[in-house]
């Protein structure tokens, strides 16, 4: 009996053993073997980050709070030290916070044009990026870890990038896909045929899992699948198609973003309150042109 006992007591042990190990720091998640997400629902921000044998890179530091508590469950989780804070694009509410990560250690860089923005336009919680990078593509190694940066063109704010994880085939992306959200508000800074072309593009990569930036999932935590790109580029195009379904019934123009409706996504968070924004911003795209637009750099 006592045999039995010392059995049970030394399996209950093992068994706690591994419960602990396995633990994470709140409002962390384990996507893959080494690849974490980090963001509190309630704040609607997540970021991403690495853990390899040399280091690890962290994707999106949000905001100087957010960024603390990122580095403190980085800490928790590995005694690597922090090597890279990579900065998804400019706009202040996803960049902000760097200093954070600066001063544990980690080289900051972003999209030469994301850093000449936030050179020229410094948030009140921002600090430009040590590096940049330039082009379309880059890659980075670090351990076994390889990450690639896309940058696809000016489908939202500047120098925006798509991170792929090609081993893991895990992407993280930002604002570009919400999943189970209309589009943001008044689609501010949005170019919409090259957020459309984007998507495509994205469409294509290989991966399976995503963390995305926002996202109304019920486990957001967790990140979604390659079907939120597809869905969300089906979205645009059936408000576009209901916009223009509008036209040929000839309704006014100018009534047409207050009565059009789209009872398929009614459940999307933000339905009612951003559907007639989000139609106006798609309404003015047909009617203006494609806009924030610039020549491309040579
Ligand atoms: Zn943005």
């Amino acid at each position: 009996m006592k045999k039995i006992i010392g059995v049970i007591v030394i399996i209950g042990v093992l068994f706690v053993g591994t419960a602990l190990a396995e633990a994470l720091p709140p409002h962390t998640a384990k996507i893959a073997q080494g690849v974490y997400s980090y963001g509190n629902p309630a704040n609607g921000y997540f970021s991403m980050f690495m853990v390899t044998k040399d280091g690890v890179i962290a994707i999106e530091s949000i905001s100087s709070q957010h960024a603390a508590g990122m580095v403190k469950a980085i800490k928790e989780i590995t005694d690597q030290p922090i090597r890279y804070l990579l900065h998804s694009h400019n706009h202040w509410d996803h960049a902000s916070g760097g200093k954070v990560f600066r001063e544990a250690g980690a080289t900051l860089m972003a999209h030469e044009e994301a850093s000449a923005w936030m050179e020229a336009n410094t948030g009140p919680d921002m600090v430009v990026p040590d590096k940049s990078w330039e082009g379309n593509r880059k890659d980075m190694t670090l351990g076994d870890t390889v990450v690639e940066l896309h940058y696809l063109g000016m489908n939202h704010g500047l120098g925006m990038t798509v991170f792929l994880l090609p081993k893991e085939k895990i992407a993280y992306i930002a604002d570009l896909v919400v999943p189970n959200r209309v589009m943001f508000n008044i689609v501010p800074d949005f170019n919409i045929k090259e957020w459309e072309r984007s998507l495509k593009v994205i469409a294509q990569m290989d991966f399976d899992k995503a963390v995305y930036s926002h996202n109304n999932n019920a486990t957001p935590l967790l990140g979604g699948t390659k079907q939120d790109v597809n869905d969300y580029l089906q979205f645009m195009q059936d408000l576009r198609g209901a916009i223009f379904a509008e036209f040929k019934k000839g309704t006014n123009p100018m009534m047409v973003p207050t009565v059009v409706q789209l009872p398929k996504y009614k459940d999307w968070a933000m339905y009612k309150e951003w559907l007639p924004m989000n139609a106006w911003r798609i309404l003015l795209d047909e009617w203006m042109g494609p806009f924030p637009w610039r020549p491309d750099k040579k």
